[in-house]
This record gives structure tokens, C-alpha cells and sequence, in this order.
């Protein structure tokens, strides 16, 4: 558990009641998400906590809570996301990894978000994480949406999809398969990885409504603030960087990066939105400046 006594204090419990990403979307023209990861020091949980509650005034339809590799922060996760429901008061997702684990391990999770009041889960794969224990374990994010669907079918199942394609894919039409297979098992609403061009994004959303996929696709967007640390995520995820955008920020000061990172994204978010996206999901990375001039910006 979080040690802070004075977040009590400071920020009374008041239990929210069951709100679905699904029925927020459906409600708002345009909802923002904020995407966060539990802090390792008390340092960062401060900092958390506080960045957390001044986005508040931003107006976030939800907040999302990353989860390690092989569910490593699964506890940490959900304190936050519960913290975060019940005491600054802003509906949350709880992001499950599923590689390597156990159906009773994750049933187990699910009953300890449900008995948190946190009905809103992103259902992932993961990658890598601890050595599996011996037995029959979850291969592919589809496993964990079926014991969600079974355990907890009340619960609004987002899954995450990839504009670009998912680096392990053989090619762009298998893996949009297997995303309509993913969404026919019982997902809710989709949310993409980062990109920075939105080409990817409304093609994604085209192919994927030709095969018959219906769920909302939640763009995913992180403004650049850094060029060396956009480069090492995107390689990771198998996002692609616009020449012209990677141009425009070559030599640039650190001040100049941000300036250029937001302005780039808020072009993005603002032609994402007029062009029928549900809303924008920030990889916020825990900092808030950039996100904020981006909203700012939108409004
Ligand atoms: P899956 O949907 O299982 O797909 C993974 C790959 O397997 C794809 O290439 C797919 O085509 C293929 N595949 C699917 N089904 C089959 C099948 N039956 N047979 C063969 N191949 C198949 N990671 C974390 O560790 N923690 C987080 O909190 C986290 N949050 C994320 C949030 C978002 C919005 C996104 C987009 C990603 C997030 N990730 C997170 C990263 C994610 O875990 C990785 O991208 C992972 O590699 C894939 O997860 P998935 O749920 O998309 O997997």
C-alpha cells in the first residue's frame, strides 16, 4: 500500500460510483485521458499525487494506470487507481498485463479491482516480465479478456491496438485480425499506441471498420519533449518519427523541443478531433507541462 497519511487528511475518501469509459465517451464530445505509472521513490509519489490532482482541473473524462511486466506493480496499480478515484475524485482505468500468468492469479486481480470499486481495466499482453510458474499460463491479451468477460462481465474491457502494427506481427492484416478477434472476445473501447502522424490513425480506423471492428479507438498521443527518449520509445514500439517533424527539431534547445514536441501534438489532436476521434489518451509519463499547453491549446 502507499504510505501517505496526510493524502487521507488532506483528500477524504469519497467512494465515486461505477462509472464505464464506455458510457464517458458516450457522454463527452471530447474525452482526454491521462496515462500514468507508479512511481518507484516517495519523491515521485509526491510528485504524482500533486501532478495528478492540478490536471484535475483539466477536466479528464479518466486517468490510466500502467502496469508492469508480468503484473510486477499489480498492487502498487491499484492503490494508485483507487487513490486516485476515491480521493482526488477523477474515474480511472487499471492497466493488467497478462504474459506468463496464471487464470487464478488474474481472477484474483480482477476481484481485487472490483472490490476497490474500479471497474474499467486495459487488458494487455505485456512483454517479457518474471519466469512463468509451471502450469498453464496467458500467451496473448485475448486470454485475459475471456476471464474478464467470464468473471467480471459488468466490467468495461478496454484493449490497446497499433496504428503502425505491432512489432511482433507478421504483417498489418494478421494483426488486424487478431484485433478483431480481441474485440469480438469482449472489448469495449480501443486505444492506440503512440504516433505522430495521423495518417497511420485514420487508416487504422478505416481498415478496422471494414472488417467490422465498432469499438471507439482512442488515439494515443505524447507530445516530444526529448528527442533521444522519443527515438528509444518509438524504436521499442515500432512507432515511426516524421522526417519533417524530426527536422524541425534537430539542434533545438530544450525549451525549443517542448515548444516544437506540443505544437506538433496539438496540430494532431486538433485534426484527430475534428475528423470524429472520440478523444485523446496522453502518454503524460508522469509530467504535466506539455500535456497541459496541449489541452490548453485545444480549448
Ligand atoms: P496482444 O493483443 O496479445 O498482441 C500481441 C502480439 O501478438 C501482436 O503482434 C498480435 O498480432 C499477436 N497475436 C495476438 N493474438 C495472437 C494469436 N492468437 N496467435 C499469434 N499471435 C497473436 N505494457 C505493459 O507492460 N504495461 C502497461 O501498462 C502497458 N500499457 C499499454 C497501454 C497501451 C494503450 C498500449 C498501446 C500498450 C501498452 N503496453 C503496456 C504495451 C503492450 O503490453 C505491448 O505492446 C505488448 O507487446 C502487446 O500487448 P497487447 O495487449 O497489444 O497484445
Amino acid at each position: 500500500m502507499l504510505g501517505y497519511a496526510y493524502w487521507g487528511q488532506k483528500c477524504p475518501r469519497r467512494i465515486l460510483g461505477r462509472v464505464t469509459v464506455r458510457a464517458l465517451l458516450a457522454e463527452k464530445k471530447h474525452a482526454f485521458s491521462f496515462e500514468y505509472f507508479p512511481p518507484k521513490t516517495e519523491q515521485g509519489e509526491r510528485s504524482l499525487f500533486e501532478t495528478v490532482r492540478a490536471m484535475k482541473s483539466l477536466d479528464p473524462a479518466f486517468v490510466s494506470i500502467t502496469c508492469g511486466a508480468g503484473g510486477s506493480t499489480k498492487r502498487k496499480t491499484l492503490d494508485w487507481a483507487a487513490k486516485i478515484k476515491h480521493e482526488i475524485g477523477i474515474e480511472v482505468v487499471v492497466h493488467m498485463t497478462c504474459l506468463g500468468r496464471t487464470r487464478d492469479e488474474l481472477v484474483g486481480e480482477i476481484e481485487d479491482a472490483r472490490s476497490e470499486g474500479i471497474e474499467n481495466l486495459l487488458a494487455l499482453r505485456g512483454d517479457g516480465g518474471p519466469p512463468a510458474p509451471d502450469g498453464e499460463v496467458c500467451k496473448f491479451a485475448i486470454d485475459l479478456i475471456r476471464i474478464i468477460e467470464e468473471t467480471f462481465p459488468a466490467a468495461c474491457t478496454l484493449g490497446a491496438c497499433y496504428p503502425e502494427g505491432h512489432v511482433d506481427a507478421e504483417n498489418r492484416e494478421l494483426d488486424l485480425r487478431r484485433l478483431k478477434e480481441k474485440c469480438d472476445a469482449g472489448l469495449d473501447v480501443l486505444v492506440t499506441q503512440l504516433f505522430f502522424d495521423n495518417a497511420h490513425y485514420f487508416s487504422f480506423v478505416d481498415r478496422a471498420r471494414a472488417i467490422g471492428i465498432e469499438q471507439p479507438v482512442i488515439p494515443g498521443i505524447m507530445p516530444v519533449t526529448d528527442v533521444a527518449q522519443v527515438e528509444r520509445f518509438t524504436k521499442m514500439c515500432g512507432a515511426t518519427l516524421p522526417r519533417a517533424l524530426m527536422a524541425s527539431l534537430e539542434g533545438q534547445t530544450k525549451e525549443d523541443v517542448i515548444k516544437i514536441g506540443v505544437e506538433h501534438a496539438s496540430r494532431q489532436c486538433a485534426e484527430l478531433l475534428a475528423h470524429g476521434a472520440p478523444g485523446i489518451h496522453f502518454y503524460t509519463l508522469n509530467k504535466s507541462p506539455a500535456t497541459r499547453m496541449v489541452v490548453e491549446a485545444l480549448r
